[in-house]
């Protein structure tokens, strides 16, 4: 492409809310035939709100909601300020924590009134050696309506769930519509369990599900689909979507996500609408035509 049409290509794209890096990321984009995206942040709002939470016998749901919520307050993730704004919401008191400790793509533990408290997925609950059986079954009947189900462990005993909700972002819908009429392949990538993911997918029609996925694999997942022969676009908003970002033929940013997710990218769409990416790659055709 000439650099007159690169340059128009920007400035079109500037002006719809889609930034492009680099003459590279408008030049390749027309030549992606997967999209890998991240889901929460990405294809949902990133902005879960307290749904439910569950409590085992022998304990109250204030308490449960209590201890998790105390327990959030030391952590950054967007679930724990799901938690600690909806104990707030629900008149719940939090107290003081200690020995706060952050298990990335997990949850946290620490200790609040002098109990042992963790809360998190199932790989958390399995690394401390705490497992319940009927609330696992409550957390994938959970999780099967989208809902993002994390278990409660009080004094080392199962003790019950908190469930979030995060809504999908408008505009997805129609995005993923538009991308597969394009005929690209659309992959989801999440930390988050198998069941929820498969929901979220299967309300939008996406093709294939990668769930409980841990951070620093998410780069090796990229990897994974390069080696099969695709070529491949990847979406996502988070500090861990970073070396995915950097490692995909094209990285695309939400700019309402993290600034080292924006680094790591070629394209960032300034609102994080998907739909940026399917005025991307018209304006990366129209770059490409023009040379030929
Ligand atoms: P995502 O890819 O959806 O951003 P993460 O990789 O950050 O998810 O986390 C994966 C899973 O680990 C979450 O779905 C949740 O079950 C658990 N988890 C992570 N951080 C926390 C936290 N602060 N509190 C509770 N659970 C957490
Ligand atoms: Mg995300």
């Amino acid at each position: 492409a000439t650099p007159m049409s690169i340059m128009v290509a920007s400035g079109k794209g500037a002006s719809v809310g889609v930034l492009f890096k680099n003459a590279e990321s408008i030049q390749t984009l027309r030549d992606v035939d997967t999209l890998i995206v991240d889901k929460t942040g990405t294809l949902t709002e990133g902005r879960p709100r307290l749904q439910d939470v569950v409590a085992l016998e022998g304990f109250n749901e204030d308490d449960i909601l209590q201890a998790a919520a105390t327990l959030e307050r030391g952590s950054e993730h967007p679930l724990a300020e799901a938690i600690v704004d909806g104990a707030e919401s629900r008149g719940v008191t939090l107290t003081t924590y200690s020995g706060f400790e952050s298990i990335t793509g997990k949850g946290v533990k620490g200790q609040v009134n002098g109990q042992d408290v963790a809360l998190g997925n199932r790989a958390l609950m399995e690394q401390l050696g705490i497992v319940s059986d009927d609330l696992a079954e409550r957390a994938e009947s959970l999780r099967a309506e989208g809902k993002t189900a994390m278990f409660v462990a009080v004094g080392g005993r199962p003790a019950g769930l908190v469930a979030v909700a995060d809504p999908i972002k408008e505009t997805t819908p129609e995005a993923i519509k538009s991308l597969h009429r394009e005929g690209i392949r659309i992959v989801m990538l999440t930390g988050d369990s198998a069941t929820t993911a498969k929901a979220v997918a299967g309300k939008l029609g996406i093709d294939d599900v990668m769930a409980e996925v841990l951070p620093e694999q998410k780069a090796e997942k990229v990897k994974s689909l390069q080696a099969e022969g695709r070529f491949v676009a990847m979406a996502g908003d988070g500090i861990n979507d970073a070396p995915a970002l950097a490692q995909a033929q094209v990285g695309i940013a939400m700019g309402t996500g993290a600034d080292v997710a924006m680094e790591s990218a070629g394209i960032t769409l300034v609102k994080g609408d998907l739909l940026g990416i399917v005025r991307a790659r018209h304006l990366s055709r129209m770059t490409m035509n023009n040379i030929k």
